[in-house]
């Protein structure tokens, strides 16, 4: 009970921020920082010791496919996989990663093929995470290029394409959209976590990426982690890990590890966390509480809009809801033409909607920073919207 009041306090005192119109809200990069509140909760629970003679070697445990992955960084992936019922682990090879942005790209060296004479095509459906095309065409490798919105792909021959479920920016369930055979998909799944969307089955597909950084915040740790069906291409996205960076950070994936164990500690001992909200449960009142304030202000007047997906029950908690995005794909409605220049007026940097395969109609703003700074922001987008209407 002390603690729930102890909640709830952190967020009335923030809410006495008064906007003076001038301060920049900065939203475009998605960073998590909104989880600093929970973890400030936590407390010592999560503190880790590592000692000076710890993870002084290279490897891990050199008979595993992936001979980098510390086996507690599994055990605690495989327990929070079970206690979510997100995904199957049984059966599957884990690949550990600085994030899920170099599995990315080690998705792609495994997955293309060397005899092409051209390189293979990257495809998503759009709106897409702005950083697929940057990624893949990053280096010009003559492996990959990327090929742009997968419902507007229509060529013959292989491709890979990235399914992002929910999707960044707009938070939309999504299956493969390119529906013809010769295809090779990669599931990345770093939303499909209880704050953000039901979850509705445990995912099993080939290739599935996650990471820390949107399950539980740490996006400084650059943890990440690969759930692959098919050893051979276990072994690829490994490889690739092994020649870029010789592994992955051991410390890193301690500490991720602890986190990991302690939200699935959480929910497991429910009652007996002194008092503190599990996780999950923490995590999607305040997505809730978010998106309330974001439509209540967005509903205020004409200028904007925002998309409206289906609501579907959560397996995990239960709850019947719709995607409680880690983004706002907000989108200007009167004649304004450039979203982002309009919101740049009043000193809100967001990302522009044609970095995602869409237009400048739309913008993507983030929904996990700092309460203070969303605060600001709602205010300052509420009396937008009403002096304007
Ligand atoms: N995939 C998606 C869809 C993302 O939104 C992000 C982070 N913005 C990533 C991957 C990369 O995450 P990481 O910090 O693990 O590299």
């Amino acid at each position: 009970k002390g603690v729930h009041l102890k909640e709830e306090k952190m967020r009335v005192s923030s809410s006495a921020v008064i906007d003076d119109g001038k301060t920049p809200i900065v939203l475009d990069h998605g960073d998590p920082t909104m989880y600093e509140e929970y973890w400030h909760l936590v407390g010592e629970k999560t503190t880790v010791v590592i000692h000076g003679q710890q993870g002084i070697s290279y490897f891990s445990d050199a008979s595993k496919v992936c001979w980098f992955l510390e086996p507690q960084f599994e055990r605690a992936v495989i327990r929070l996989h079970k206690v979510v019922g997100n995904a199957i682990t049984e059966g599957y090879h884990i690949v550990v990663g600085t994030g899920s942005s170099q599995l990315y790209q080690a998705a792609l060296y495994a997955l293309s093929p060397s005899d092409l004479l051209e390189p293979i095509e990257v495809v998503s459906e759009a709106p897409f995470y702005s950083s697929y095309p940057l990624i893949t065409d990053f280096l010009k490798s003559g492996l990959h290029r990327w090929a742009g919105d997968a419902s507007k792909y229509d060529k013959d021959g292989p491709y890979i394409e990235i399914v992002t479920s929910p999707n960044n920016p707009d938070g939309s369930t999504r299956q493969p959209m390119v529906n013809r055979s010769g295809g090779m998909l990669i599931y990345d799944l770093a939303y499909y976590w209880p704050q953000y969307t039901p979850i509705t089955y445990p995912a099993n597909h080939d290739i599935m990426l996650f990471t820390i950084s949107k399950c539980t915040g740490h996006a400084g740790s650059r943890i990440g982690w690969a759930l692959v069906k098919d050893e051979a291409i276990a072994r690829k996205i490994t490889k690739y890990m092994e020649i870029s960076t010789i592994g992955v950070s051991k410390d890193s994936q301690t500490r991720a590890a602890k986190v990991l164990d302690v939200i699935s500690d959480s929910h497991v001992h429910k009652g007996n966390f002194d008092g503190i909200s599990p996780f999950f449960d923490h995590s999607y009142d305040h997505m809730a509480w978010r998106w309330q304030q974001l439509r209540e202000a967005v509903n205020k007047g004409k200028l904007f809009s925002l998309p409206v997906f289906p609501s579907a029950t959560c397996t995990f908690s239960g709850r019947t809801f719709g995607p409680l995005s880690a983004f706002a794909w907000l989108k200007c409605e009167s004649e304004v033409e450039n979203c982002a220049e309009f919101l740049k007026q009043h000193n809100i940097c967001v990302r522009d909607g044609s970095f995602l395969g869409s237009s400048s109609k739309f913008v993507r703003i983030s929904m996990l920073d700092k309460t203070e700074k969303f605060e600001l922001f709602i205010q300052r987008l509420s009396i937008m919207n009403t002096a304007i209407a």
